[in-house]
């Protein structure tokens, strides 16, 4: 283990490198990146460095958003195979024909989509601000919201603005049941159930707080309780456990497992995070005029605030 740390702790140095980790990375990764956190996060904090290189250990959608927030910079992702089921359910040429048949209708893309789904919308949110940004829109708008319905539908109760829902999930998020939930919250009175919004609605309904996973470090820190429930990619709890050693965490249980794991995310690993950096590659490029346009619809966003 050491080895392949110091390898990868050399490698940076000769790329003049910064390492961004997902929340849902392996522990490993996140305790050797520079930065850990969401995909808008991470891109904007790689703009404040000088690197010449981001290794971005997340999944696809996320390297692409790097790339357009940082175009000079060369962007590396630790394998093309972390993809993601939700942004694969909504893909360009499906949109773009939606959008010739839809004309007039606002578009609001979740983050979690691809660049060239982002150059084609009027706005980007995160679970964090999808809320603030749907507010932002003139009520007597149509809005399409995609990729995520469960998000989307959330976004619906928080606001009371009626949407059209783009059918795509995170398969992740919709593994977790109300009945495994039950039983672990029965076994442990005391703890505090924290669920992503991309849960189903009979999972969120359950929880005490519904946010995305960076206000779940907040919230956690500040709550007085001691105990949570995380309902979400388990890669987070190392994060919770590392930043908040004295409060304890159970991972959000499916029917067949007591957590659960984004495949995609964990096909990046110490190795070919080595790899990627010794060889520049997969490197992630995207033509110029969609990173442009994709650029557009996130500074709408960061306009607002995150
Ligand atoms: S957890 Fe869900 S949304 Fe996140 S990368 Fe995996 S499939 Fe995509």
């Amino acid at each position: 283990m050491s080895n392949i740390l110091e390898q990868l702790r050399a490698l940076k140095a000769r790329r003049n490198a910064v390492i961004l980790a997902h929340n849902y990375q392996t522990g490993d990764i996140q305790d050797v990146a520079d930065y850990v956190g969401d995909s808008l996060g991470l891109a904007f904090k790689a703009k404040e460095t000088s690197a010449d290189v981001i290794l971005f250990a997340g999944v696809h959608f996320m390297a692409e958003t790097a790339k357009i927030v940082n175009p000079a910079k060369r962007v590396v992702i630790p394998t093309l195979e972390a993809g993601c089921s939700l942004a694969d359910s909504c893909n360009a040429t499906d949109l773009a024909k939606w959008k010739a048949a839809h004309p007039g209708v606002v578009i609001v893309a979740y983050i979690n989509c691809t660049a060239a789904v982002k150059a084609q919308v009027d706005i980007i949110c995160t679970s964090g601000n999808a809320v603030k940004v749907v507010n932002s829109i003139p009520r007597d708008k149509q809005i399409l919201f995609c990729p995520d319905e469960n998000l989307g539908q959330w976004v619906m109760e928080q606001t009371g603005c009626k949407m059209i829902l783009w059918p795509g999930v995170c398969h992740v998020h919709v593994k977790f049941t109300a009945e495994s939930l039950a039983k672990l919250r029965a076994a442990h009175p005391d703890v505090k159930v924290v669920a992503h919004p991309e849960c189903l609605p009979i999972v969120r309904s359950m929880a005490d707080e519904v946010c995305s996973t960076e206000k779940m470090l907040a919230y956690c820190k500040a709550s007085p309780s001691k105990a949570f429930i995380i309902v979400t990619e388990s890669g987070m709890l190392h994060r919770l456990k590392k930043e908040l050693p004295d409060k304890q965490f159970f991972a959000g249980p499916t029917d067949t497992c007591s957590c659960n794991e984004c495949e995609y995310m964990k096909k990046n690993t110490l190795a070919n995070c080595v790899a990627a950096l010794e060889t520049l590659s997969p490197e992630i490029t995207l033509p110029e005029d969609i990173r442009r346009r994709a650029l557009v619809p996130i500074e709408r966003m960061m306009a607002l605030g995150r």
